[in-house]
């Protein structure tokens, strides 16, 4: 595919070609190489700390962002160095649980504070997979239970006695500080990941009208819509008026501040047109 659009950004897979200027994306083929024993310094920057960590799940370079079981579980960490060459008591070690494809590819365009893509194969899971690690093994396993999901017409959910007016106020908060991190229709299925005092996720079905089956990971169980949810909804509707997202029904969005911090940290194959 092509795209000769103004003021597109785009971020090609290493596979791809160059071809005079003009981006060429296809779909990321993973071709991951064996997992190997190893013991890998990870550097976890906000702590400002590198500890070893014990690897057989991945293979492990410098340079790879991993999650980890122990104190700095649910913190990406940076592997600084790897090593085969050891002996260790391994019950003192904690493992690497985790290791998130964080490439993105296709082309991106601003729609008011969100940076939105058409072609991208960067889906819900694959957002997932980078901010929320999976359950440590060591911890007892979840068993998810889920009542009836919220139903509510787009166009004039406020109305809905299901919306609690408080909730609203503070979902528009979340709007504003630019904490619905990403949001993305795929076939009438939506789903959105919002921070809070921590990243929750949201999902829904979505029929060009009513929103259904709408679903919030937070532990609010109240009767009315939290506010990640209130959020979600406030979003989708503010880019479903927007006139690049007319008739388009299959689309990811991320929050611009975000996705520059992202991109800044993560992509080394830009190209603006
Ligand atoms: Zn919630």
């Amino acid at each position: 595919m092509r795209y000769y659009k103004k003021s597109v950004i785009g971020f090609r897979d290493e596979s791809d070609e160059e071809i005079g200027g003009v981006l060429s994306t296809a779909p990321v083929t993973v071709q991951e190489k064996e997992p190997f024993c190893c013991i890998a310094k990870i550097r976890f920057k906000e702590a400002n700390i590198a500890l070893d960590y014990y690897n057989d799940a991945f293979y492990l370079e410098p340079g790879d962002k991993v999650f980890v079981t122990g104190k700095y579980y649910g913190k990406l960490g940076f592997v600084e160095r790897v090593t085969t060459h050891f002996r260790i008591d391994k019950t003192k070690y904690k493992k690497v649980i985790a290791k998130p494809d964080l490439r993105i590819t296709g082309s991106f365009q601003r729609v008011n504070d969100k940076m939105i893509s058409f072609d991208t194969n960067f889906d819900a899971d694959r957002f997932g997979a980078i901010m929320i690690p999976p359950r440590d093994p060591d911890d007892d396993p979840e068993e998810i239970l889920c009542g009836e999901g919220w139903r509510v017409e787009l166009d004039c959910f406020e109305d809905s006695e299901s919306v609690d007016p408080e909730k609203l106020h503070r979902g528009l908060d979340l709007c504003r500080q630019g904490n619905v991190l990403y949001l993305s229709l795929q076939q009438g299925r939506g789903a959105a990941y919002i921070r809070g005092s921590r990243v929750y996720k949201a999902e829904f079905d979505f029929d060009g009208e009513t929103v259904s089956n709408l679903f919030c990971s937070c532990p609010f169980n109240d009767d009315c819509l939290c506010k990640h949810e209130t959020a979600v909804l406030i979003t989708l509707r503010m880019l479903l008026d927007q006139p690049e997202l007319e008739d388009r029904t299959d689309f990811v969005a991320f929050d611009t501040d975000f996705f520059w911090n992202y991109v800044s940290c993560e992509s080394k194959a830009v190209a603006l047109q």
